[in-house]
Parts: C-alpha cells; structure tokens; sequence
C-alpha cells in the first residue's frame, strides 16, 4: 500500500491522512448516536410565489448539533450518512419531523424534504414517507420530495415506478439543483415531476454572466411548456431577484428572502399577511 512513497506521491503513514480517517470515524460513531441524542434538527427555509410574493412553502434542511463539534452541515454529514447507511434513519427522522410541525402550522402551506438517492434506493421508502404522512395527519397534496438527478441514473425503472406510486397518492416531486447534473431532458418526460429547482449556481451568476441568464430563461421557458413549476434557489440579492422575475419563475427562495430558521411559527404569523409576504428584514 505504501507503493509510490519513494516519490512521494502515496504516504500511507501520512500523520494528516491518519488524523483525518481518525476523524471520519470518530464522527461516524458519533452520527450513530444522534438521533438518539435528539441533536438532528430540521431548519424550514421558505419559499415564495412571486407572483403574490407571499410564502407558498418551506424546505426542510437538516442539521446536526454536535455536541463538541457544534452545527455540523449537511454537506458534510449527509455523504457520511449515506456511506453508513445511516441516511435511512436520519431521512426518515426528518420526514417525520417535517410533517408533524407542518401539520400544526396555522397556514397549510406545503413543506418539502430533501431524499437522498441511498433513500430512493431502499425498500422502505414508501411506508416510510407514507407513515410520517399518517402519522402527522398532513394531506399528502402539501408534501414535496425534492431529489437529485444523481437519484434518477441507476435502476431508473424502478425509481420512476416509485415516483408514480408517490404521485399516484398525491405528493407532489421536484427536481432539485437542475443543471448541475446530466440534465438529460428525457428526464423530465419519463418521470412525474411537478417542478424543477434551479440550482443556485445559475441564480448567482446570471448577474455577471448573460449566459447564465439566458440559461435560466431557457429552463423556465421549457418548464412551462411542460408544464412544471420553476423555483430559483439561492437568491442573494435584489438584483438576482428581479433577473429570475423577469425569467419568468415562479417561486423564489434564498437568504435575502429568508434563511433557514428553527421553528415554522417565526415565519407565519395568523392574520399578519402584509408580514409575511417578501420583506428581508423581518425574515432576516
Ligand atoms: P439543497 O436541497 O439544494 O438545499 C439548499 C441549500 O442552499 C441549503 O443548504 C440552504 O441553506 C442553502 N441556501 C439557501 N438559500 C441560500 C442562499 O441564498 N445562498 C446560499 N449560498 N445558500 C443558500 P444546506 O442546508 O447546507 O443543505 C445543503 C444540502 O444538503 C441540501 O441542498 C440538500 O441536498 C442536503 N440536505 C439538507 N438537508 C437534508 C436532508 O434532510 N436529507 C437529505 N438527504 N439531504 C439534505
Ligand atoms: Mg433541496
Ligand atoms: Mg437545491
Ligand atoms: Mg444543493
């Protein structure tokens, strides 16, 4: 294994690489406990209508609270619970929990999860999406899967049969971070989404870049014609907001709209409609 440490190219005994696995499973033991030890909490970013600029939804975002380690991102332990397989319970946790505190909003706005492809993949997925929905009583016209190209390229016959099972109840699938992938439009025909995620690469540049623009423009125009739903993630700033506004999507969402927050009531207040349509400040 040390073959090439003459040139220096593979140290098997690097002190770094050592520390780092050290860590990995260190942090992997750790995920295994936190479920358990209630430090996985859901944040609800939301998500508005431009048209009407109020709140149409909200997007659950998980994170861990380590104990030591503090806030540790998605990013960073969702490819380590997928690795572990701990991804099932940790997705099925936040489905749960999504659904329950959606339930007992005062406004029956939807709410969408994120599923990772290891989710999409396992046989459970069905019962477990259908339980929290029972569970919590919400209809399951409220409940949005958002999934990634990456869940559509292996065993796409049997992850488009499972889309039509979720559609067939109700729920309604997005495909999240359009553009970063594959984007092979066959997609969009062989499965039944009812909205594409722009992905925020897109929505940051289309300020400084006109392809990005132009890129935007084009998608939304073919999800109309398809008639799908467009949202454009990661809207940072006014001018981004008026450029996918004038691309002609739908819905909005990012932090100049509203950053994730811990509790669904910090964002709709009963009778406050003026409040909780567009405004920053207040959504911070
Ligand atoms: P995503 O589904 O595309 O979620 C959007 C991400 O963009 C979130 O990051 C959100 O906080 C961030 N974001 C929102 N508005 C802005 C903005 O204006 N600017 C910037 N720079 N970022 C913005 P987060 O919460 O760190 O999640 C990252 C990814 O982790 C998510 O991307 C999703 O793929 C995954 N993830 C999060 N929660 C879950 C979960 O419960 N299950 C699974 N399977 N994946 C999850
Ligand atoms: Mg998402
Ligand atoms: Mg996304
Ligand atoms: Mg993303």
């Amino acid at each position: 294994e040390a073959k090439g440490a003459g040139r220096g190219t593979c140290r098997f005994f690097d002190p770094a690489v050592e520390t780092r696995l050290l860590h990995r499973h260190d942090l992997a033991q750790d995920l295994q406990q936190s479920i358990l030890r209630q430090e996985i909490v859901v944040e609800y970013q939301p998500v508005f209508d431009l048209k009407t600029n109020a709140p149409v939804a909200f997007e659950a975002l998980a994170r861990w609270d380590h104990p030591e380690r503090g806030r540790v991102s998605p990013a960073d332990f969702v490819p380590l619970a997928e690795e572990t397989g701990l991804i099932e319970e940790i997705g099925a946790y936040v489905l749960a929990q999504a659904c329950l505190e959606a339930s007992q909003m005062s406004v029956p706005l939807r709410i969408a999860v994120n599923l990772s492809p290891v989710q999409m993949r396992s046989d459970g997925i069905f019962t477990t999406v259908m339980d929290a929905l029972k569970h919590s009583g919400m209809p399951p016209s409220r409940l949005e899967l958002e999934i990634t190209e990456s869940a559509l390229l292996a065993d796409s016959d049997r992850v488009a049969q499972l889309l039509r099972r979720f559609h067939d109840e109700g729920i309604k699938i997005a495909l999240d971070d359009f553009g970063t992938g594959y984007s092979a439009l066959g997609y969009l025909r062989s499965f039944p989404f009812s909205k594409i995620k722009i992905d925020q690469s897109f929505v940051r540049e289309m300020t400084t870049h006109p392809n990005s623009a132009a890129i935007v423009s084009t998608i939304v125009r073919l999800a109309d014609q398809l008639g799908l739903d467009t949202t454009a993630e990661g809207v940072e700033t006014e001018d981004q907001l008026t450029l996918v506004r004038a691309a002609g999507c739908r819905e909005a969402q990012g932090f100049l709209l509203g950053h994730p927050r811990r509790r669904l009531s910090d964002f709709v207040m009963p009778g406050n409609e003026e409040s909780n349509k567009i405004a920053p400040r207040l959504l911070g």
